[in-house]
C-alpha cells in the first residue's frame, strides 16, 4: 500500500484498513455481493497495483461512505476502523450540514414533528421536495417518509405510558426515534403486545440510540446520546423492568456494538476476579459462568477498552447489553415458560419474512419467525440468507452518491421476494421497510404489527 503525501488520521487509517484487506484478500470473494464497501476496496487497490499511483483521498472518503455497519463481514475491527477515520475526519472537519439535516433521525423527527401536517403537505409539493433534497444531499428519486401526525413518543405520554407502574410483570420500551416519528404504528403495536401479554408498559425518557450520528463520524453526538440512555435504561432496570426494544438497529447498538472490548477494562478485571498475570474474557460458548483466561503479559497491550464507546462506564456498558431483549426474544422467552398469550385470530394471508441484517447480528435466532408460526391461517416464507442485504444502510440510502448503490445492493434480495409472489412483507427493520416500500409493489409490516392484529382479530371473534 503506498503512501500519500496528504495522510491525517483518517487518510492513515483508511489506508491501513485497505492495506489490511488487501493483504488477507478473503472479503474479495466472500463480501462481493453482501457490501458495497470491498468491491471497492479491491477495485482501488487494484487500481493503485496496476497504474503505481496511491489512492487518492477523495476516493478513500468515498470508500468510507461504503460501510453501513451491517456488520456482516468477518473481522469486526474492520467496520469499527472505518468509523474512527469517519470520527477523525468529522473532529477535523465537523458535521456537514447536510448530514446534520438528514442523518439526525432524532433532530429531524423532533424538529418536523412540531409541525407535521405543514411539513407533509410543503413535501408534496414536487418544488419543495426537490429543494429540500438538494439541500440535503438527498438523492431525487428517494421517496421521504411521512412526518407522523402525533409521534408515539406524545401518544405515549397522553396514554399514560411515561409515568412507572408498580404492577408485575413490567418491561420499559425503548421505541426508537423511527418508529416514533416515522411508525407510531409499530411502537403502538409493541405496547398493544405487551398489554396483550399482561405486561405493564413503560415509556422512559430516551434520546436515539446513536446508530445514525455513530455512521456519520458524529461522535460528540453518539456518546452524549448513549451515555443518557445508559443511565436511564440501568437506573429503570434497577427498578424491576425487563428492558425491551423493537428496532434491530437500536438492539444491534445497545446488545452488540456497546459492550465491544469493555471486558478487557481494568474494573471489568477486577470484578471478575482476574488474577494479576491474566486476562478472563467470558466464553460465550460455556455460558455466563465461562471464561477463556489469557497470558496477560502477552496481550495486555492488545486487549485494552479502547473502542469508540470506552468513554462510558465499562460495567454499565455490560450491564446494559446483557439487560435489553429485543421483543421478539421476550415473547420467545414468554412461549417458552408458557406465559405467552396464544389467543391469536386466523389471518388468512401469505407472507414472506426478511430478517434483517441487525437482528442477525445479535446472536438471538430468529424468534419472529416461530411466534408469528402461531397465527392460524398466516403462511410465512423465509426469504434471504445470512448475505442478503436491503440495501438501505439506514440513512446511507437517501443521499444522492448512494441511491443507485444501495438498489444495486438490495437487488438479489428484490428478486427472491418478488420471485415469492408475497401478499406482503414482514421485517423487524424500519430501514429494510422504507427500501421495500420504495421499490417493492408489497404492503411491509413488523412482526408486532401482525401479532398485534391476530391479538385483535382474537378479539373479535373467538376462536
Ligand atoms: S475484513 Fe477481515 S477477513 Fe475480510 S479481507 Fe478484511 S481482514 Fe480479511
Ligand atoms: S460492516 Fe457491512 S458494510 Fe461495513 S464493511 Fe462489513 S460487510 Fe461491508
Amino acid at each position: 500500500m503506498q503512501e500519500s503525501p496528504n495522510n491525517g488520521v483518517f487518510e492513515k487509517t483508511m489506508r491501513s484498513v485497505l492495506a489490511a484487506c488487501a493483504d488477507c484478500d478473503t472479503c474479495r470473494f466472500l463480501m462481493d455481493e453482501s457490501c458495497l464497501f470491498f468491491p471497492e476496496l479491491y477495485r482501488l487497490y487494484d487500481k493503485e497495483t496496476a497504474e503505481g499511483k496511491p489512492v487518492g483521498d477523495a476516493e478513500l472518503r468515498k470508500l468510507s461512505e461504503l460501510c453501513t455497519l451491517c456488520g456482516l463481514c468477518p473481522c469486526p475491527n474492520i467496520p469499527a476502523d472505518v468509523i474512527r477515520g469517519k470520527t477523525e475526519r468529522v473532529r477535523r472537519e465537523g458535521v456537514p450540514f447536510g448530514i446534520r439535516l438528514m442523518a439526525d433521525v432524532q433532530r429531524f423527527g423532533r424538529w418536523c414533528g412540531m409541525l407535521p401536517g405543514v411539513v407533509n403537505t410543503a413535501l408534496a409539493f414536487a418544488p419543495i421536495d426537490r429543494t429540500v433534497k438538494k439541500i440535503a444531499g438527498i438523492h431525487p428519486q428517494r421517496r421521504l417518509p411521512e412526518i407522523a401526525r402525533e409521534s408515539f413518543f406524545a401518544w405515549a405520554q397522553k396514554k399514560g405510558l411515561s409515568r412507572r407502574s408498580g404492577q408485575s410483570p413490567k418491561a420499559a420500551y425503548f421505541a426508537g426515534c423511527t418508529a416514533s416519528y416515522f411508525f407510531p404504528q409499530v411502537a403502538k403495536a409493541a405496547v398493544s403486545v405487551l398489554e396483550k401479554n399482561g405486561v405493564s408498559v413503560f415509556v422512559p425518557r430516551q434520546q436515539c440510540c446513536g446508530m445514525p450520528t455513530l455512521l456519520e463520524g458524529n461522535e460528540h453526538a453518539t456518546i452524549q446520546r448513549i451515555g443518557s440512555n445508559l443511565e436511564i435504561l440501568m437506573e429503570t432496570a434497577g427498578a424491576g423492568y425487563d428492558l425491551v426494544c423493537s428496532c434491530p438497529t437500536c438492539g444491534f447498538l445497545m446488545k452488540v456494538l456497546l459492550k465491544e472490548r469493555a471486558c478487557y477494562s481494568k474494573v471489568y478485571q477486577r470484578s471478575v476476579h482476574a488474577g494479576a498475570d491474566e486476562i478472563k474474557i467470558p466464553d460465550r460458548k460455556a455460558g455466563a459462568e465461562g471464561f477463556v483466561s489469557l497470558n496477560k503479559s502477552m496481550y495486555h497491550k492488545i486487549l485494552t477498552d479502547d473502542g469508540y464507546f470506552n468513554a462510558l462506564d465499562p460495567l454499565k456498558r455490560i450491564a446494559l447489553s446483557d439487560s435489553v431483549m429485543d421483543m421478539g426474544e421476550y415473547l420467545d422467552r414468554l412461549y417458552h415458560k408458557g406465559h405467552l398469550n396464544t389467543h391469536l385470530g386466523r389471518i388468512h394471508d401469505r407472507m414472506v419474512y426478511f430478517t434483517p441484517c441487525h437482528q442477525r447480528e445479535q446472536g438471538i435466532g430468529s424468534p419472529y419467525e416461530k411466534l408469528l408460526a402461531l397465527i392460524p391461517g398466516l403462511e410465512i416464507v423465509r426469504v434471504g440468507g445470512a448475505m442478503d442485504c436491503c440495501g438501505m444502510g439506514g440513512s446511507l440510502g437517501f443521499k444522492e452518491s448512494f441511491y443507485e448503490k444501495s438498489i444495486e445492493l438490495g437487488r438479489p434480495l428484490f428478486r427472491k421476494i418478488l420471485a415469492a409472489a408475497p401478499e406482503a412483507i414482514i421485517t423487524d427493520c424500519l430501514s429494510c421497510r422504507l427500501q421495500f416500500e420504495h421499490l417493492l409493489p408489497y404492503d411491509v409490516f413488523h412482526p408486532l404489527e401482525v401479532l398485534s392484529r391476530a391479538y385483535e382479530s382474537a378479539d373479535l371473534k373467538p376462536i
